[in-house]
């Protein structure tokens, strides 16, 4: 379904963004993944692609590094011949009540989630209006868009990822170019994978599907976005949640 395009993928190694490689890699996408400091995983992710034929390589990239992200950038260009799909899905949490929340865990959370995104979207905007092509897929959160306490850093990163779709939808339309935002919901991967079991019982007793959600839930959706089916579908907000945020 993707055969021939390749996949810039923004935290690959785990949890939703290594579902996010390896079902490009299944449609037959070439796959660039960037991690932040897990080399094993991220080599993994790609062994795993490389043995359903298509072609994968994985770079160390901090994604809140202006400068650094540039730099991969290029060589994933260079290795790869073009980028097709940017999917920003790197993120972080740093969850405390604003009363004990240090300004450096503010900073961190929105550096990685919201400025990362911005700093892709930016090294590729050149490559992308050249080609007059690509499509860009945002990893946000029902968090951006319910807010959450606890989650003040965050969910202002997640808000302003969809602030950004929006306008990044708008911007670059006229070049064929589409922008659009995944919310997922609870979703299992090392993220929540430190919460109590009460809390998770909680979650999940708000989600009317009453479980929570797969990384391949998220994985499936981000291929639809990125195929031609949904190629007249620009600065959408896909939930992706259990209907949590009904
Ligand atoms: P994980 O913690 O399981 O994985 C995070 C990934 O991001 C890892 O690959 C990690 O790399 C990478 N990463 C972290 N910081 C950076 C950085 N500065 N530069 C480059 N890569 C980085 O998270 P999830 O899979 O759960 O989450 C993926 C995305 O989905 C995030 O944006 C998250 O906010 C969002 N999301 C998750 C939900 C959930 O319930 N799990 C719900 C809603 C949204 P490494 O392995 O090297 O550390």
């Amino acid at each position: 379904m993707l055969k021939g395009k390749t996949a810039l993928i923004t935290g690959g190694s785990r949890g939703i963004g290594k579902a996010i490689a390896l079902a490009m890699g299944e449609s037959a996408a070439n796959v660039a993944i960037l991690y932040a400091g897990n080399e094993a995983a991220a080599r993994e992710t790609c062994e795993q692609i490389r043995t359903m034929g298509a072609q994968a390589e994985c770079w160390q990239c901090d994604v809140s590094d202006f400068d650094v992200s540039a730099k991969v950038t290029k060589e994933v260009i260079a290795r790869f011949g073009r980028v097709d799909i940017l999917v920003n899905n790197a993120g972080i949490t740093r969850d405390n009540l604003i009363m004990a929340m240090k300004k450096e865990d503010f900073e961190a959370v929105i550096d990685t989630n919201l400025q990362g995104t911005f700093h892709m979207i930016k090294h590729l905007y050149g490559p992308f209006v050249k080609q007059k092509a690509g499509t860009i897929i945002n990893i946000s959160s029902v968090s951006g868009m319910m807010g959450n306490a606890g989650q003040a850093n965050y969910a202002a990163a997640k808000a302003g990822m969809i602030g950004l779709t929006k306008s990044v939808a708008k911007e670059l339309a006229s070049r064929g170019i589409t922008c659009n935002a995944i919310a997922p919901g609870f979703i299992a991967t090392d993220m929540t994978d430190n919460m109590n079991d009460a809390s998770r019982d909680a979650a999940v007793a708000m989600i009317p599907l009453k479980r929570m959600g797969r990384p391949e839930d998220i994985a499936k959706t981000a291929v639809f976005l990125a195929s031609d089916s949904a190629s007249y579908i620009t600065g959408e907000v896909v939930k992706v949640d259990g209907g949590l945020y009904i």
